[in-house]
């Protein structure tokens, strides 16, 4: 491992991945990825991996949008298979939303997003599966889908090592050293590795390693559930992923016989004793859901899930920004249920803002350390601000 290097990323989810690979890119080579478990162990690798564009904000909105170019594109754009299908994203809210909903696709469209507002009657055209009501409000993006959280998480690391970045596994960051309120270096099992520029993308994590330099971050751990259903294909061969709005989950297709359903209640969980499994009453509501939008999918079963952390932050958007206080220390923690779809900007940008001083390919300034001190938070247009 290396002595010294020009910067340290903590955490090989796929936003550390993404970020030691765009930082090569920029030509900072010479960069450590420390991981304490193996790629894509945390957050990422239990991810439902939806890509869409249906956000409230245009900062996230924009990023969605370059990165699914990214993900359908992975192999030419970074090199390795991302996973991507594209499947078309159906947003479902109820009609005391339709205002949100209507201002979110005109701001999309202002950044030429592909989505549109679409009527029951064009639903049928597109999805004829699907089941809405009269009074529900509808929009399509063509080109959303789902790419393969552990594929791109590791075709990141593996383009970047290829540029002459190292990522070592199995060995955890044991703290930051911080001198004169300047990074120094990062400890761990094996030594010391000196550096001037530490960036902590520890998921769920980062709280408790930021403690150790005394930065109180403001992330809290809550439990998102999956449930693994199989399809009966005989009646129901496809259906395009659906943000579901009105019913409080999302599902999308998982190769060609599976459907994925995220749901829950986001409860605030500790780090290392939450249920890792799923609650079978939260299954059979969020199936009986399901089988209302889709009543082909009441022939599905049950084949089991899992539940991983939503690393949230009071607006539930990420914070992207150097670490007051501290010289050299960065951070992109606080993802939601946001980072998989980002992953591809949020490498970028991180990587222009350490390597350039600032980020050009997005202005990532309204996710800066100091908005919740300023009061500046991110809005939602809905009441459900993990789905926008
Ligand atoms: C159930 C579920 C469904 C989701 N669905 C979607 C979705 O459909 N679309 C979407 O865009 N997003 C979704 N998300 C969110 C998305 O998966 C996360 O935002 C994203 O994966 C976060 O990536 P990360 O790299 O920040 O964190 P993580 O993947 O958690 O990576 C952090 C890494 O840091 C490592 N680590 C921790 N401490 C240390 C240390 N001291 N030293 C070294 N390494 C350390 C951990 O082992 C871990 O591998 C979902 C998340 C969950 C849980």
């Amino acid at each position: 491992m290396k002595q010294s290097a020009d910067v340290v990323i903590i955490g090989g989810g796929v936003i550390g991945c993404s970020l030691l690979y765009n930082l090569a890119q920029l030509g900072t080579t010479n960069a450590l990825l420390l991981e304490m478990d193996v790629l894509a162990s945390g957050s990422t690798g239990r991810s439902q991996a939806i890509c869409r564009m249906h956000y409230s904000n245009p900062v996230t909105a924009s990023m969605a949008w370059e990165s699914v170019k990214i993900f359908a594109n992975f192999g030419d754009a970074v090199g390795g298979a991302s996973g991507f299908v594209k499947t078309g994203y159906l947003v479902v809210v109820e009609g005391i939303e339709r205002a949100g909903l209507e201002k979110n696709v005109a701001m999309q469209q202002e950044l030429n997003i592909s989505t549109s507002q679409i009527t029951a009657a064009d639903l049928r055209d597109l999805a004829p599966m699907v089941s809405v009501s009269e009074t529900e409000v509808l929009a399509w993006e063509p080109e959303s889908g789902y790419a393969d959280p552990y594929l791109v998480t590791t075709s990141y690391a593996s383009q970047a090592r290829g540029l002459g970045a190292e990522v070592v596994q199995r060995n955890p960051a044991l703290g930051i050293e911080v001198t004169g309120n300047r990074v120094r270096a990062v400890l761990t099992q094996d030594g010391r590795v000196e550096t001037d520029t530490v960036v902590m993308a520890a998921g769920p994590w980062s709280k408790r390693e930021m403690a150790k330099v005394g930065v109180d971050l403001p992330l809290i751990p809550v439990r998102h559930q999956v449930a693994s259903l199989t399809r009966p294909v005989e009646h129901l061969p496809e259906h395009p992923t659906v943000g579901d709005i009105a019913q409080s989950f999302s599902f999308r297709p998982d190769g060609s016989s599976m459907t994925l359903m995220g749901f829950g209640d986001d409860e605030e969980v500790d780090l290392d004793t939450y249920n890792q499994g799923v609650d079978m009453t939260g299954v059979a509501e969020a199936m009986s859901k399901l089988a209302r939008r889709i009543p082909a999918m009441s022939d599905c079963y049950f084949r089991g899930g899992w539940s991983g952390l939503f690393t949230t932050t009071p607006d539930w958007h990420p914070i992207l920004d150097r670490v007051p206080g501290i010289e050299g220390l960065y951070c992109a923690v606080g993802f939601s249920g946001h980072g998989f779809k980002l992953a591809p900007m949020i490498g970028k940008t991180m990587a222009e803002l350490i390597v350039h001083g600032q980020a050009n390919s997005v202005d990532i300034s309204p996710l800066r350390y100091s908005r919740f001190a300023e009061g500046d938070l991110m809005e939602s247009s809905y009441r459900y601000r993990v789905l926008a």
